[in-house]
């Protein structure tokens, strides 16, 4: 036990905790942190059994450490060599028979990433790969419209439902089953339960890729759905301004936080090209993504530009990757699938450092 000096008021234990966990190296851990109504700390350390290191020597400098720590009378810090896991994670949906799931999620609505999903997801399966796209947007399911499948339903066959083909992909939508303009007022238990049954009971296998479209933002239903299914990892959309990355930057951390690797950022309506003289205008401001995605350290994936044929091809149901794959913009989105497989691979190694300040 480490005495110190007399305290002035009682510290927080949290607070405490954040301290020393910063000060343990990777194979040990603070267990738990009380102070108890003299001020005084008990902590537990974890220690790896397989990797018991230093660890009388790390237990007395955390002792100190805490000792140390603004309002606390004295610290004790017991050992233990059994590591327990940090937080109890919620049960992982399998998915037998899909290689990888990718999220493609935005901070905010609006900014392109149904349009993005549906077109990476066509230029996957045009590479032949095997493509799902699952419309997880559950307030405003747009991929209907977007892969011609507005007034489809799905079938049923042995207990599971069947997806729908367009484009070289199997689909599945929340529009399928109810209509478009109904405005959906769920809470977010019953949005969760009904992606899950999406994703579970969907004859989706076999495939490489399902493409998940996000709902937008990251509240508890993209939090969840984030820890719940068993991400490879997550491709986040924003247009230049401010505002929109300000939005990125939380879904950033959403994925970093349930440990998803973030395969990179794309800038949708980057800049506007004149179709009549070529000129280039920057509407939005354009590059904020890419001065993003370097601060943090996330690979930029691509520039979209802001182009009325996207959006009358998509309107029409025929992803410009489908409609004009020779196309400029369809070509910026082979670029960015082709980068997605690339991080996909790297991403079973040692992730990138990426900060977040
Ligand atoms: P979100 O899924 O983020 O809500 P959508 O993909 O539905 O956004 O796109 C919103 C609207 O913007 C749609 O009408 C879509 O066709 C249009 N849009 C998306 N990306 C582009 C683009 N690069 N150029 C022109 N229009 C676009």
């Amino acid at each position: 036990m480490v005495f110190s000096r007399k305290p002035a008021a009682p510290p927080d234990s949290d607070a405490l905790q954040r301290h020393l966990d910063a000060l343990v190296p990777e194979a040990a851990r603070i267990g738990s942190v009380h102070v108890n109504e003299r001020c005084s700390a008990l902590v537990t350390l974890e220690i790896d059994p397989a990797n018991p290191g230093h660890g009388e020597s790390l237990r007395q400098s955390i002792e100190a450490a805490a000792a140390a720590f603004p309002g606390i009378s004295g610290a004790s810090v017991i050992m233990t060599a059994e590591r327990k896991p940090a937080t109890p994670k919620p049960a992982r949906l399998e998915l037998p028979g899909v290689r990888h799931i990718i999220a493609v999620a935005s901070g905010k609505g609006g900014v392109g990433k149904s349009t993005v999903a549906a077109n990476l997801a066509v230029a996957l399966a045009a590479k032949g790969s095997k493509v799902g796209l699952l419309d997880a947007d559950i307030y405003g399911p747009s991929v209907p419209r977007l892969m011609g499948l507005a007034s489809a339903k799905p079938d049923q066959k042995d207990g599971k439902l069947q997806p729908l083909e367009a484009h070289g992909l199997k689909v599945m939508s929340m529009g399928f089953m109810v209509d478009e303009t109904a405005p959906m007022i769920w809470r977010g238990p019953m949005v969760q339960s009904a992606l899950l049954q999406l994703l579970r009971d969907v004859a989706w296998a076999p495939l490489d890729y399902l493409i998940i479209d996000m709902p937008p933002g990251t509240g508890d239903a993209q939090l969840t759905l984030a820890q719940k299914v068993p991400l490879s990892g997550a491709v986040i959309v924003s247009t230049p301004q401010d505002i929109a990355l300000i939005d990125a930057r939380k879904g950033l951390e959403m994925f970093i936080k349930v440990a998803v690797p973030v395969l990179g950022i794309v800038e949708n309506m980057s800049y506007y090209c004149c179709p009549g003289c070529g000129h280039r205008a920057d509407i939005f401001g354009h590059g904020g993504a890419r001065a993003e995605a370097e601060k943090t350290g996330v690979p930029f994936l691509g520039e979209i530009p802001l182009d009325p044929e996207v959006r009358q091809l998509s309107d029409a149901g025929c992803p410009i990757v489908a409609a004009k794959p020779e196309s400029p913009q369809a070509k910026g989105f082979f670029s960015i699938a082709h980068l997605v497989v690339a991080r996909l691979e790297e991403a079973g190694r040692p992730a990138p450092r990426i900060i977040i300040e």
